[in-house]
């Protein structure tokens, strides 16, 4: 094959033509302020697709959401938090802005999600030392849930509160419930590159009016409501703007489009690549994923090593990308606890096999088309 003209991204914002129309209102009625109506207005528009009552607090990235929600959860200097260990640095960062310890819990093997067994390891010797986690960043990685049913009594019964980390699972569900909601927090992303974008920002969910309040004020520098410039707590600059509120307004009006186009690009995979040595990573049981990322798990059979695979399709200007690497191998993490099921590290083994196949919402089936005939070529 030679090397296509047009690139094809991994992941790139889909458009719907909307975005214009609610940026005209925002620039027409001058609410670039950067606060305006289409803030309140979206923060609704999300919690209303994630069904029950549920309040949202719109800020600058899904990191900034993590941040505050571990804020909320009264993470502080010299706490533990137990965190997935395969899933991106976002996710594990504010544990070390609020200069807590993070603690990595391995992911299920074959999976992508947290392992109940590790982490009940990690919660019995934590509760044996009376250290208990401050709170538990659990992940739902690649738009498939975690194993909840599992994962939810465990934290339950030794008392530590859930960060649901939905970034890449908006639209996404689990036993009918949608992934963002299984935490006492719970974070999207909008990001560039995931499911629906605002070029980029983040949500925080929360339960209470009084809770989304009070991460709306910590986000716009905790101003206080005095006729001058008061503040009694430390404040931070996270909260959207107007401008990319109307974005995301406009972008959740096609979320259902773009997950059913992800879920066909999936589809496509699975039967482009039925009888070579790969599996595509399928979702747990009772999870309707959003198929936010298609990704090939290379079989001991398979000739190729992921790296290998990637470059590969680099030269052919295909954008795959390697798995996660997990965080217990980052060097910002070295020195944090890791704890597995059993000794054997299912992260790795996921990060060893692991490619991230173009999987964007607009990819036309030419496109599909060349990256299943440059995989099989090189198979062949
Ligand atoms: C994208 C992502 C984040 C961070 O979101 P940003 O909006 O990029 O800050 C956190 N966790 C996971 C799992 C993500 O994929």
């Amino acid at each position: 094959m030679t090397r296509l003209e047009n690139r094809i991204y991994l992941s790139p914002p889909h458009l719907n033509g909307r975005e214009l129309d609610f940026l005209r209102e925002a620039v027409e009625t001058n609410w670039v302020a950067p606060a305006g109506p289409h803030l309140p207005a979206f923060e609704q528009a999300l919690c209303a697709k994630l069904g029950g009552a549920w309040y949202g607090a719109a800020l600058s990235s899904g990191t900034a959401a993590i941040h505050l929600g571990l804020r909320l959860l009264g993470v502080g200097a010299g706490d533990t938090v137990a965190c997935s260990d395969l899933t991106f640095s976002g996710s594990a960062n504010p544990i070390l802005y609020e200069k807590a310890v993070p603690v990595f819990i391995d992911s299920e093997p074959g999976g992508c999600g947290m392992s109940a067994a590790a982490l009940e390891r990690a919660l019995r010797e934590a509760a044996a030392k009376k250290q208990l986690p401050r709170a538990v960043i659990v992940v739902d990685l690649y738009g498939h849930s975690a194993a909840w049913d599992a994962i939810l009594p465990l934290c339950e019964s030794y008392g530590v509160p859930v960060l649901e980390d939905a970034a890449e699972a908006l639209g996404a569900s689990y036993q009918n419930r949608a992934c963002g909601t299984f935490g006492s927090v719970g974070v999207f992303s909008f990001n560039g590159n995931k499911i629906i974008t605002t070029s980029g920002g983040g949500m925080a969910v929360v339960r209470t009016r009084a809770e989304a309040e009070k991460l709306r004020f910590w986000a716009s520098q905790a101003k206080e409501p005095a006729p001058y410039y008061l503040h009694k707590e430390l404040g931070f600059n996270y909260r959207m703007s107007n401008l990319c509120a109307g974005v995301g307004r406009a972008q959740l009006l096609t979320l259902e489009e773009h997950i059913a186009r992800r879920r066909a690009n999936f589809q496509y995979y699975e039967r482009a690549f039925a009888g070579l040595p790969l599996r595509m990573l399928q979702a747990p049981a009772a999870c309707e994923p959003n198929h936010w990322l298609s990704v090939a798990l290379l079989g001991d059979a398979c000739p190729l090593t992921a790296q290998q695979l990637v470059d590969a399709l680099e030269a052919d200007n295909i954008e795959a990308r390697r798995a996660w690497n997990p965080m217990h191998r980052q060097p910002v993490f070295a020195g944090c606890a890791y704890y597995t099921a059993d000794g054997a590290s299912a992260s790795e083994d996921f990060f060893r096999r692991g490619v991230c196949l173009p999987s964007g919402s607009a990819m036309t089936v030419a496109e599909l088309d060349a990256v299943a005939e440059r995989v099989r070529q090189l198979f062949n």
